[in-house]
Parts: structure tokens; C-alpha cells; sequence
């Protein structure tokens, strides 16, 4: 069982994120993508929507994908939400699984802001996809040689969308259309999620 796990905050969930996942999905013939959305976290420099909408929207974008499943483990468990703590919990869970963190460009040049970041490069394999605006040749001067060993790059179709946009468009009385599924559009509208 090769498992993938797609952790983010979702707010909201966009094709940027879907296109990610399926590209990791099919290049590394993934069993399953485990959809994780990150729970309500205490400290954020903006408030985040409340998890139960975030977590809605990943089930309505993703329902179409039967490799696609969604899981409530961040949004249960107390306090701030840690990978490590998700990536130990599946290995727990599945021991036979092989786990693969699915991530974009930007998280991965990240990841030595991460909690504890030495054991989840031990842990799993890294797919990092490229995304626009971010470069991820840097990464080699910006990762140790042990961390790059246990990354492997994608290059997905360089989807320029991000769930800060979007909000901003909402905000604005934007369209959002065909930058997020229309399920999630309708949802965004009935909930008046992201207005002023
Ligand atoms: P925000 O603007 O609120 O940070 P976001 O669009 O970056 O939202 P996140 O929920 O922060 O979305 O991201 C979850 C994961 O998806 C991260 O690993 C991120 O790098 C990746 N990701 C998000 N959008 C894209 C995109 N357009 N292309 C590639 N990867 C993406
Ligand atoms: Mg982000």
C-alpha cells in the first residue's frame, strides 16, 4: 500500500491543491491520498474559517476522485496541528504502508521551520510539486544533502491559484469560477464564507 498524504489548511480547498495531489498521485502510483485539513490553529496571522466548512469543501472537491479520501485526525486532536504527529499516527495505523507527504514548493522550502523536522524527513518520502512564484532549484542550497535524498520533484502544470487570492476575490465580489470546483463554489456562496 503506497499512501499520500495531503495535508493543508483548505481555506478553501482550490485546483491548485487537486492538481497536486492527482500529478503525485499518478507519477507514484499512489493507492490513496489521505485530504488531512489542518485543525483550528490557536495562532494565525489570519483567522482561519472554522474547520467544519474547510473540512465540507475538501469532501465536496475530492468526491470525485475515488483515490481521494479525507480525514478528520488534525481537526480532533487538541492543540496545534504538527505533521509529525499525523505522519506517526499513520504509521501507527499502517505499518506496511508506505507514506509519501505530498507538499507544494513553497512548503518544502519550509521545512526546516517544521516542528521537529529530522524525524518526518526520516519518516516518509517528500513529493514536492513546483508551483508559480517559487523555485525550487533553491532548494539544494536551502535543504541538507540527507533532506534531498528523501525529496523527490514533480513538476505539476503550475497552477498560479492560492487560497489567499481567493478569499481576497470573494471579498471583493470577484468570480472564482473555474479556479475552484463548482461544489465548493456553492458551498463558499450558501455559507457567505470570506465576506467582509
Ligand atoms: P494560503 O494562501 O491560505 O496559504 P494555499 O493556497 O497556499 O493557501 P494551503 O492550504 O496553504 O493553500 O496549501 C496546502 C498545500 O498545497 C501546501 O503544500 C501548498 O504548498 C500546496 N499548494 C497550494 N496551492 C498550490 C498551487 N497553486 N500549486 C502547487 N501547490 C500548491
Ligand atoms: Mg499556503
Amino acid at each position: 500500500m503506497r499512501i499520500g498524504l495531503m495535508g493543508g489548511t483548505f481555506d478553501p480547498v482550490h485546483y491548485g491543491h487537486l492538481v497536486i495531489a492527482e500529478v503525485a498521485r499518478a507519477e507514484f502510483s499512489l493507492d490513496r491520498v489521505i485530504w488531512i485539513p489542518a485543525g483550528d490553529p490557536p495562532h494565525k496571522d489570519h483567522a482561519v474559517t472554522p474547520q467544519e466548512h474547510r473540512h465540507a469543501m475538501v469532501l465536496l472537491a475530492t468526491a470525485s476522485n475515488p483515490h481521494f479520501v479525507v480525514s478528520r485526525l488534525e481537526m480532533e486532536r487538541e492543540g496545534p496541528s504538527y505533521s509529525i504527529d499525523t505522519i506517526q499516527h499513520f504509521q501507527r495505523e499502517a505499518p506496511a504502508a508506505e507514506l509519501f507527504f505530498i507538499t507544494g514548493a513553497d512548503t518544502i522550502l519550509e521545512l526546516l521551520t517544521w516542528r521537529r523536522h529530522e524525524e518526518v524527513i526520516r519518516a516518509c518520502r517528500f513529493l514536492a510539486v513546483t508551483r508559480p512564484g517559487f523555485d525550487l532549484t533553491r532548494l539544494s542550497g536551502v535543504l541538507p544533502a540527507s533532506y534531498l535524498e528523501q525529496i523527490s520533484l514533480l513538476t505539476g502544470p503550475g497552477v498560479d491559484i492560492s487560497s489567499t487570492h481567493l478569499r481576497q476575490r470573494v471579498r471583493e465580489g470577484r468570480p472564482v469560477r473555474y479556479l475552484i470546483p463548482e461544489p465548493v463554489e456553492d458551498y463558499v456562496r450558501k455559507h457567505r464564507l470570506y465576506q467582509r
